[in-house]
């Protein structure tokens, strides 16, 4: 295992984050939506420091053939979502790879009439996007390597890992 982010370095830049959105919503209610499961741990740790009065909906989304990260159907699940309408969400995601998922579920949020809404991704892959999004904030830029821990998985192991690295054979 070759560890990219340490636990120390991943709680620092949350803090940071929060700060920023602490910053940008003051005094605004905010509904917090997570996209499951990859951002659960990041979404536990970053709303423990957010000080506007915030909801969390969960929301989930699958690709119909297996676990591919490329272009293909998404299935999306909103049955933990609260209701959106006339809210201001925080889109959370745990990567932003070819940018598929987080432009699907924009769309889907936008659709439940959601007020506004703003996007947070922990990892951004470098090189690897394939449609055109661009996160309100984003926690680190990697390389294009398959990292696990802190929420990520390989098939669905390590997302208890307090750090982040890159799985090696
Ligand atoms: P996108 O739709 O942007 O291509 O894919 C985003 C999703 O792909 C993430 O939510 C995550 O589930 C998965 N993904 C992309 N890269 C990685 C990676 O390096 N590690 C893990 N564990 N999942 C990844
Ligand atoms: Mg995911």
């Amino acid at each position: 295992m070759n560890i990219l982010l340490s636990e120390d370095e991943i709680r620092v830049r949350v803090a940071q984050i929060a700060a920023e959105v602490n910053r940008d919503f003051a005094g605004r209610p905010l509904t917090v939506v997570g996209i499951l499961t990859g951002s659960l741990v990041f979404l536990a740790d970053l709303i423990r420091r957010i000080e506007v009065p915030l909801k969390i909906g969960l929301i989930q989304a699958s690709s119909y053939c297996g676990e591919t990260t490329t272009a293909g159907e998404l299935r999306i699940n909103d049955a933990l979502l609260t209701d959106v309408r006339g809210r201001d969400l925080l889109l959370l995601d745990d990567i932003l790879d070819t940018g598929h998922t987080l432009t699907r579920i924009v769309a889907h949020l936008n659709a439940k009439g959601a007020a506004s809404l703003r996007t947070c991704v922990l990892l951004r892959k470098v090189g690897r996007q394939q449609v055109p999004f661009e996160p309100d904030y984003t926690g680190f830029s990697i390389p294009d390597k398959f990292v696990i821990g802190y929420g990520l998985d390989y098939d669905d192991d390590y997302r208890h890992l307090p750090y982040i690295g890159e799985l090696t054979p």
